[in-house]
């Protein structure tokens, strides 16, 4: 578990989310588990770092996480299985991988993963063991360096558990194919996560729950592109990792979402610089749609649950929706097609034509719901995005609004000069003017 959640996770857990939220709005139950890796070595090396128990560290980094993962609106996950909750299940499929010579123990008390005896090694990320590459530091009672550790016998100053081997605790990939196997069954439907855990990560799950066993892991792998800043990684090294909560101070969890769904989801995504404002000012133009359909109800039509979002009988726009998320989750395209009603439900809304302005409405929420977009009222949200602006700016809505009548009075009076100004020295503190029927509205921009 990494010291705060960064955006490249966060697009993980919002590719997931957006499965999830799918799948329930075409009606499916959905089982979701999300498990908390609570040991391991970096959590070990921090805990002793700060002075702190392991367990006093998971617990602050778990509180974290959930916010991080609230702030960009991801739904709760079934389970949410911690590894040190179900060391016994590991200690059991350890057990029967050694009964079955598949694994072994080492003097240390460790035990080992015999990656020769299951042929199936590498199948997932398409290597051979004679190119997969091995760790600096191999621990010398490996039969071969490729053999991984489910168990880790008991080191000085480290938490441990007891086990027929000694004491120790148990190796990372371990506790995923455990638990998974306890909460799911096996074989479950779909397995996530980043590319990144591709090799070894997952190659050595399915190696652990598929050696003994008949039948595969999952029947469904579904990865995840990695984040780019330009042409260099993210990574901590050259100091480019963007927190998820410094993300969303700067712009709302949603405009995140949007940037995300831009590309597909198993692609590299370019988190470039200005990305995200422009994500945040197009869900602007989301929110003020909305909020222009609802002013032409005369009422705010509230958020949907996901679930049951895509049953019945569906419109055209949602029976396209619909059929584009079918492929493969093409949230890139969806969004298209989202920004395309959208345009209509302007147009409508500029005839106001009231029930061709509900029925986009109603698609754009039903689409909100599968996307994880247009969970607060528009009203309020233009509103925080305006306070959000007018921080960046350093005006008052007072000195706006002063603004504004000073610019009315100029053009009054003719001098539009004066009037352009005012609008253009507002635009350079990035506060741009609508002129519309009903007077001058201000955005932040
Ligand atoms: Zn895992």
């Amino acid at each position: 578990m990494y010291s705060r959640t960064h955006v490249g996770h966060a697009r993980a857990f919002v590719s997931a989310d957006v499965l999830v939220r799918y799948l329930l709005a075409r009606g499916l139950r959905v089982t979701f588990v999300r498990n908390f890796t609570d040991i391991d070595d970096k959590m070990i090396r921090r805990a002793a770092d700060e002075g702190i128990t392991v367990a006093a560290l998971a617990e602050r980094e778990i509180a974290a996480f959930h916010a991080d993962v609230r702030r960009v609106g991801c739904l709760p996950p079934t389970h949410e299985p911690r590894a040190t909750e179900h060391i016994v299940l590991m200690l059991d499929l350890s057990r029967t991988l050694v009964a079955q010579g598949v694994a072994y123990p080492t003097p240390d008390g460790s035990v080992y993963f015999r990656v020769r005896r299951f042929a199936g090694y590498g199948k997932l990320s398409h290597r051979r063991l004679e190119d997969m590459e091995v760790g600096e530091e191999i621990d010398p009672a490996k039969e071969d360096p490729h053999d991984f550790a489910l168990w880790k016998g008991a080191k000085p100053g480290e938490p441990t558990w007891e086990s027929p081997w000694g004491p120790g605790r148990p190796g990372w990939h371990l506790e995923c194919s455990a638990m998974s196997a306890h909460y799911l069954g096996q074989p479950f439907d779909v397995h996530g996560g980043g590319s990144d855990l591709v090799f070894p990560h997952h190659e050595n799950e399915i190696a652990q729950s598929e050696a003994v066993a008949s039948v595969p892991l999952a029947d469904l792998w579904v990865h995840n592109g990695m984040i780019t800043f330009g042409s260099d990684k993210m990574s901590k090294s050259l100091g480019n990792v963007l927190s998820i909560a410094d993300a969303t101070d700067r712009v709302p969890g949603e405009a995140l979402r949007l940037l995300f769904y831009g590309t597909h989801y198993r692609a590299p995504l370019d988190f470039g610089p200005g990305r995200l404002e422009e994500a945040a000012r197009s869900l602007e133009r989301l929110y003020e749609a909305l909020a222009r359909a609802d002013d032409l109800a005369g009422r705010s039509l509230a958020p949907i649950p996901p679930a049951g979002a895509l049953t019945g009988p569906l419109s055209p726009f949602l029976e396209e929706f619909a059929a584009t998320m079918d492929d493969d989750l093409n949230a890139a395209k969806a969004l298209g097609l989202v920004f395309d009603r959208l345009r209509e439900l302007n147009r409508t809304c500029d005839a106001a034509d009231r029930s061709a302005a509900l029925a986009a409405r109603d698609d754009l929420t039903r689409a909100g719901a599968v996307l994880g977009l247009f969970a607060e009222a528009p009203a309020a949200f233009l509103d925080a995005a305006r306070s959000r602006g007018q921080r960046r700016a350093g005006l008052t809505t007072a000195e706006i609004e002063a603004a504004i009548a000073a610019r009315n009075d100029a053009r009054h009076r003719k001098d539009f000069r004066a009037a352009d100004t005012i609008r253009e020295r507002l635009r350079e503190q990035g506060i741009l003017l609508e002129d519309a029927p009903t007077g001058t509205v201000w955005r932040a921009g």
